[in-house]
């Protein structure tokens, strides 16, 4: 398969690394929204947050704190946003799972251009429990 990101985990292709864990690797974007903007990503393939093993979430999300605080103190930050694009449809473009931090500065005018929308009623409802049944499938597939 070739995937930009296993190759940059493989030491195939340069990057500017800032971080290297058992199971993570942290780097700089190549088109930053700010100088500074960092990738994060477990080394070994996944498509998306979905398909990620357990075991690498603990490392990812200290990783990520780890990277956030030495992108606060070394940009001198006020703060950072942390998203991540999963399918096609919400931005993802390399389909190697990987969370971006960002830097942010007072007036850098980035937004998440949206609008709100209104639940019906019993809409909140009935949606949070097709989310917990879901959830409840998959935990309860897990455990068999
Ligand atoms: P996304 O659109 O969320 O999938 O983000 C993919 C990100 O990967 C983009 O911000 C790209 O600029 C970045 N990117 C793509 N190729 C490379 C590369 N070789 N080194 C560093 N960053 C890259
Ligand atoms: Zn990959």
């Amino acid at each position: 398969m070739d995937c930009i990101f296993c190759s940059i985990a493989a030491g195939r292709v340069p990057a500017e690394i800032v971080y290297s864990g058992n199971r993570v690797l942290a780097f700089l974007d190549v088109n930053p929204i700010h100088p500074g903007h960092v990738l994060i990503i477990p080394k070994r393939h996944s498509r998306d947050l979905t398909e990620l093993p357990e075991e690498v979430l603990g490392e990812l999300m200290l990783a990520t704190q780890t990277v956030a605080a030495g992108l606060v103190h070394s940009l001198d930050l006020q703060g950072f946003n942390l998203f991540s694009n999963n399918g096609a449809i919400a931005g993802q473009s390399v389909f190697h799972f990987h969370l971006h931090v960002t830097p942010r500065y007072p007036q850098d005018n980035i937004r998440f251009v949206h609008g709100t929308k209104e639940y019906g009623p019993g809409e909140m409802a009935a949606v949070g429990e097709r989310i917990r049944q879901a959830i409840r499938d998959n935990v309860s597939s897990k455990e068999q």
